[in-house]
């Protein structure tokens, strides 16, 4: 298993609930997608990452569902090459 460091899963956050359609045109022009009626993807990127390396700028201390991503629960985001 292996990790390819691209950063993908620190940039976005998912949220799930209902959707509306007549959402969509705007939820898209803020630059976030809908993955299916019932997940909205949202670029968030996370304070702790160095946009320049992609890497996790307090790696130690990054909190478990960090370090245990994407094994264990979470969204894998769509750009994730992660060897499963
Ligand atoms: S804490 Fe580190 S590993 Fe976790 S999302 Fe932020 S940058 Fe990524
Ligand atoms: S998106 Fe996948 S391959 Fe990229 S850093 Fe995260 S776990 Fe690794």
């Amino acid at each position: 298993m292996t990790c390819k460091k691209c950063g993908q899963c620190c940039r976005w956050s998912y949220f799930g609930f209902s959707i509306p359609v007549e959402l969509s045109p705007l939820l898209k022009l803020r630059g976030a997608e809908i993955v299916d009626s019932h997940v909205l993807r949202v670029p968030l990127v996370c304070s702790k990452l160095d946009q320049t390396t992609n890497l996790c700028t307090d790696y130690d201390n990054r909190p478990d569902v960090c370090k245990e991503f994407p094994e264990v629960g979470g969204i894998r985001p769509k750009e994730c090459k992660y060897d499963v």
